[in-house]
């Protein structure tokens, strides 16, 4: 194995999923939970541009959360000490309810597990556009959450976002390591794939692909989730 790390993208990658349907169900779903506080259509609105904000943001001071806060709470008007439990509570009781809208396959783990065989450690590179609480329910709808993981990047802890390559460049940071010593596997052109820019190996999971046409599309190597077993055995 030449890559000392593997860094898995989740949702369409090891978590096989249409990420259309399930944003549509997970902005419903959310925006129902407040809907006591305040109308749907609007509290989408302000959320859809606090993530905009989250991923353009540049400030390497500022957390994605601390970013999404100053940018949610001000236009909503909705105040964070009151706000904060309920959406946890969301979390906690709605969430796991969304794991209907995902296509879970065995093959996940079994793909973690043959490269951690061969001497790689685990790095889960989902966008960190959301709190730990629901990339972890997320990792337990992929069957993988008993899978040890060095790094899993939620809006707690990263500063950046796809497709920003900075957001790969911090991975990398926070492993003590070079990028070169890094392969990022998933399944969006745009998002994943960039990660070649800052020099990391690239591969292109082909199930569920998202090509917006915005990216030359380069990976250093491709084919469907399954794949990766022989080449990680391989390698
Ligand atoms: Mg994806």
């Amino acid at each position: 194995m030449d890559f000392r790390y593997v860094l898995f993208d989740l949702d369409g990658t090891l978590l096989p999923m249409n990420k259309q349907t399930f944003l549509k169900g997970y902005l419903e779903a959310v925006a129902s939970r407040v809907a006591a506080h305040i109308p749907p259509r609007e509290f989408i609105g302000h959320l859809l541009a606090a993530t905009r904000a989250m991923i353009e943001n540049t400030d390497p001071a500022l957390t994605n959360r601390e970013v999404f806060n100053r940018e949610f709470f001000p236009r909503s008007g909705l105040i964070e000490s009151a706000a904060g439990p309920v959406f946890e509570r969301f979390y906690r009781e709605d969430f796991p309810a969304l794991a209907v809208l995902t296509r879970p396959t065995p093959t996940a783990r079994h793909v973690l597990n043959t490269a951690r065989k061969y001497g790689a450690q685990l790095v889960i590179a989902t966008n960190p556009v959301f709190p730990e609480i629901a990339i972890r329910e997320r990792l337990r709808w992929a069957g993988v959450a008993g899978v040890p993981f060095r790094l899993v990047t939620t809006y707690e802890i990263m500063h950046f976002c796809k497709p920003n390559p900075l957001y790969y460049e911090e991975i990398a940071a926070c492993l003590n390591t070079v990028p070169e010593n890094c392969l990022m596997v998933g399944n969006d052109v745009e998002e994943d794939m960039v990660a070649g820019e800052v020099g990391m190996a690239t591969y292109l999971v082909e199930d569920h692909l998202i090509r917006r046409g915005l990216y030359p599309c380069r990976p250093d190597y491709r084919g469907r989730l399954q794949d990766l077993v022989a080449f990680f055995e391989g390698l």
